[in-house]
């Protein structure tokens, strides 16, 4: 696992994608972003009626009851940045080892020089773990990854959500109606669900990234199915057709069309589940043909990427190494060098010889902090408009400095709860991940004997 301390202030800041954002929207700095809104606190857009606010997922429907956000106290809407930072600084020196502040690799810079560990989701969970005397985990993501850290952690750690309307569009196109209606529909085409065939393998196996709610990794779990991260999707589809003939993957699309095609599986074997059609607008055949059902889900911002930006992006920059992540969608993968996680992209940075030229396809706050981070190389994102993730881009420091000060005063806010009822069966799909392992690698041929 790979967890990351955060370097130096000043490395971090010199290549701030609020930085950027706010000279490209004053008209002194060249380059574009997609949206104007993105120069203004993000409190604006909280308790508002609609909208995940501007950033990748601005064009997607937020679904009715999504979490809001109260309004952030005036006094930390109007603090400079220097003021916020300071603050943040004495609250966490305050606090000490009874809180520990996590910063996914997505956040801003500005959130991240506070974090004490970055990393992904699951990485930050884990980190979460190490740190058993903080009564506080304070998660600068999303909803999604605050519910995993709460599933992991001891019962008397609050997990704080620094911002509530930090959601994630991706995780909300798959709700648990709508997973449990396509069960049902399942279970009309191929029968009893738990009856098992001549190799004991059941119809279907219900497979959720990690970017999802609990409430669907419960769905998995009490349904005998299994969680799976960018990083380890592979191993995790192996495992679920040793136990079934076919796998449905949500929410997102592309990392389980991109992963069973890597493992050899047709792509006409994998319809999409669209949950506003009758059978998902497959056939009864088509559905019996499959072997893996993907749901209708994306990631806003991996879906920005295309092939006419990698093919700009090695005319200008012959030698170019392009990668991006699984989340993109499968042409743009089959056109990079490579894909893989965030964990996969920070390690091929580090191991390339000095001079490098990286095209990346990922969260740009990630890209431009590892373009700070390695001088030696030339790092820049395959997506010339500046982007960032809608929800992550939430967290302000003005949020994270509220929710530290109220842990200060005694007072705990935006915790994130997972219940019972939900966390025992979401916990059994995760320990099934950790438990699923790479097939033993097939021995070797025996050496031919001598002479022959
Ligand atoms: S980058 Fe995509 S998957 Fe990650 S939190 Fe944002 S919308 Fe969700």
């Amino acid at each position: 696992m790979t967890i990351v301390q955060p370097p130096a202030r000043d490395i971090r800041l010199a290549a701030s994608v609020d930085r950027s954002i706010r000279l490209i929207s004053k008209g002194s700095a060249a380059g574009s972003t997609c949206a104007p809104e993105l120069a203004k606190g993000p409190w604006e857009f909280d308790g508002g009626p609609s909208g995940y606010g501007p950033g990748a997922s601005m064009g997607d429907v937020i679904p009715t009851g999504s979490p809001r956000q109260g309004a952030l106290p005036e006094r930390y809407r109007t603090a400079s940045d220097a003021e916020l930072h300071e603050r943040i600084r004495a609250a966490k020196a305050t606090l000490g080892e009874r809180v520990v502040v996590l910063g996914h690799f997505y956040q801003r810079d500005e959130v991240i020089e506070h974090a004490d560990f970055t990393g992904d989701s699951f990485q930050l969970a884990n980190a979460a773990m190490t740190r058993p005397e903080a009564e506080a985990i304070v998660f600068c993501g999303v909803h999604f990854m605050a519910e995993t850290a709460d599933l992991l952690s001891r019962p008397d750690q609050a997990v704080i959500l620094p911002n509530l309307a930090a959601g994630c569009s991706m995780a909300d196109m798959a709700d648990e109606s709508s997973v449990e209606e396509c069960w049902e529909q399942l279970e009309e085409v191929y029968g009893d669900l738990t009856a098992t065939d001549a190799d004991g393998r059941v119809p279907v196996i219900p497979v959720t990234y990690m970017n999802s709610s609990a409430a669907l990794k419960g769905f998995v779990g009490r349904n005998g199915g299994i969680v799976c991260t960018s990083s380890n999707a592979r191993t995790v589809l192996e495992w679920a057709f040793e136990r079934g003939q076919r796998v449905l993957f949500f929410p997102d699309q592309h990392l389980g069309r991109n992963t069973a095609k890597a493992m050899g599986v047709p792509i006409e074997q994998m319809p999409m589940w669209n949950p506003r059609k009758p059978l998902g607008g497959s056939t009864a055949e088509e559905l019996a043909d499959a072997r893996v059902i993907l749901w209708h889900g994306f990631c806003s911002v991996h879906r920005r990427f295309t092939v006419e930006q990698i093919a700009q992006a090695r005319a200008e920059h012959p030698g170019v190494q392009v990668i991006v992540h699984p989340e993109c969608p499968m042409p743009v993968v089959d056109a990079a060098d490579a894909a893989g996680s965030t964990d996969f992209i920070v390690k091929a940075i580090q191991a390339a010889p000095a001079g490098s030229t990286f095209a990346i396809g990922t969260e740009i706050n990630l890209v431009q902090r590892l373009a700070a981070e390695y001088p030696q190389h030339t790092i820049f994102c395959l997506d010339p408009v500046v982007c960032p993730c809608s929800t992550m881009y939430r967290i302000h420091p003005g949020y994270l400095a509220w929710v530290l000060e109220e842990l200060v005063e005694g007072r705990v806010v935006n915790r994130i709860t997972v219940p019972d009822s939900v966390a025992d069966p979401a916990r059994l799909a995760l320990e099934r991940m950790l438990a699923a392992k790479p097939p033993a690698p097939a021995p070797a041929p025996a050496p031919a004997p001598a002479g022959a």
